[in-house]
């Protein structure tokens, strides 16, 4: 039995992953999971937008990811049922410096190996008609779509049940327990093959009750909000300089996202809700037509290196480490599960041990 910690995105597609191979799995969820990435997140499966100068390695991992998703379109249920789209991400400009740092972005992109079209105004009107009119051009990244992470775990969590997976909830770290071989789960003995951290934010907590050893990383706050319209707005992931705008179905947006060093408060501020606000007014038309249906928080985890923590420990080989995803965790997640799985039937190979959990020397 694989024993996964957490039920965020990587806890549930690993236990998928690993059920579709032939493993028995039980997810293991911490009862107070307020606050976890995955609700608050938007859901854009953007490689192209995300990509930095000097994460060339990052770069590459969400590029195979996002392959897994385009295989995913080709499975008409679960793009129903997940709201996976065939869109793409628009980046927008309002003024001489956006426009200059798409067109910076454009050639950044090239140097990549990809080749996105920058379109003038009246292109992009064309494409998005409900954008505000001071659009001067725009950077069209095709394909870089999107998907809707709450459906997305229901999806899952119910394939997980039908394929033989469990998620049981435990209220205090002291439930669980661990010897070399046995998991001591309120107070009966289970035998487990391998255990997986996906707890997130909190997996340096869990590690350090649990094994002993700490992370050099931290949570970043962020906050999402959803808006409906009464008419669908744009069909494009729309990308304004501080805010993105994503749609979802009934006519209804995500708006993402803050970032901010609070620890790990999880409540929404009111200077949270203001700045998305604020951000969207600059852009959209008509704001006083939107209904606020909800915002959320999340804790995104961040390692002092930017890059996730993917691989077993060298000290304890059984544990597998898979967090540390930061903005990119729902795009990562189908490979992240590929790798953890490589993990748990003991293969290491050697292109992912650039984020094994042993650069950090613990
Ligand atoms: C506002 C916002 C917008 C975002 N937008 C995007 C986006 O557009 N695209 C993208 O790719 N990524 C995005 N992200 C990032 C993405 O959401 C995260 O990288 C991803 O959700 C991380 O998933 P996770 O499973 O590691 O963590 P989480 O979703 O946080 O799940 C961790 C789980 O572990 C549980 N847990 C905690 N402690 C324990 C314990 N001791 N035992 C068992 N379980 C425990 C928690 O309760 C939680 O359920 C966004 C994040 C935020 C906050």
């Amino acid at each position: 039995m694989i024993a996964i910690f957490g039920s965020g995105i990587i806890g549930l597609f690993t236990a998928h992953k690993l059920l579709e191979q032939g493993k028995k799995v039980k997810i293991f969820e911490y009862k107070n999971n307020e606050g976890n990435a995955t609700d608050a997140s938007v859901g854009m499966l953007a490689p192209l937008v995300e990509a930095k100068p000097y994460e060339k390695k990052l770069f590459k991992l969400m590029i195979e990811s996002k392959k897994i998703w385009d295989n995913f379109l080709k499975d008409k249920k679960f793009t129903i049922e997940t709201d996976l789209k065939s869109n793409s991400s628009l980046l927008i400009a309002t003024n001489n410096d956006e426009e200059e740092s798409i067109f910076f972005k454009k050639k950044f992109i090239e140097k990549l190996g990809f080749y996105p079209k920058i379109l003038n105004s009246h292109q992009t009107k064309k494409i998005e008609p409900n954008l505000n009119s001071n659009v001067r051009c725009s950077l069209y990244l095709e394909d870089n779509n999107q998907t809707n992470p709450g459906l997305l775990k229901s999806y899952l969590k119910n394939k997980i049940k039908k394929m033989g997976g469990e998620v049981l909830i435990y209220n205090q770290i002291s439930d669980i327990a661990f010897t070399p071989n046995k998991l001591t789960f309120k107070k009966k003995k289970i035998d487990f093959e391998k255990v997986v951290v996906a707890c997130g934010a909190w997996s340096n907590d869990f590690l350090k009750k649990k094994v002993g050893i700490e992370f050099p990383m931290r949570p970043i706050k962020g906050v999402s909000m959803v808006f409906e319209s009464k008419k669908r707005l744009f069909k494009n992931n729309i990308w304004f300089k501080k805010i993105y705008v994503a749609p979802r179905q009934n006519n209804q947006f995500a708006i993402g996202a803050t970032e901010d060093e609070k620890g790990f408060e999880k409540y929404v501020t009111l200077d949270e809700i203001f700045y998305l606000s604020s951000s969207i007014w600059e852009y959209l038309p008509q704001i006083e037509n939107l209904r606020f249906l909800k915002s959320i928080s999340g804790l995104r985890s961040l390692l002092n290196d930017g890059n996730p923590v993917i691989g077993s420990l060298k000290k304890n080989k059984k544990i597998i480490c898979a967090f540390g995803h930061f903005r990119h965790g729902i795009l990562l997640a189908p490979i992240t599960a590929e790798i953890v799985c490589n993990y748990v039937f003991g293969e290491e190979i050697e292109r992912n041990s650039f984020f094994s959990p042993n650069r950090f020397n613990l």
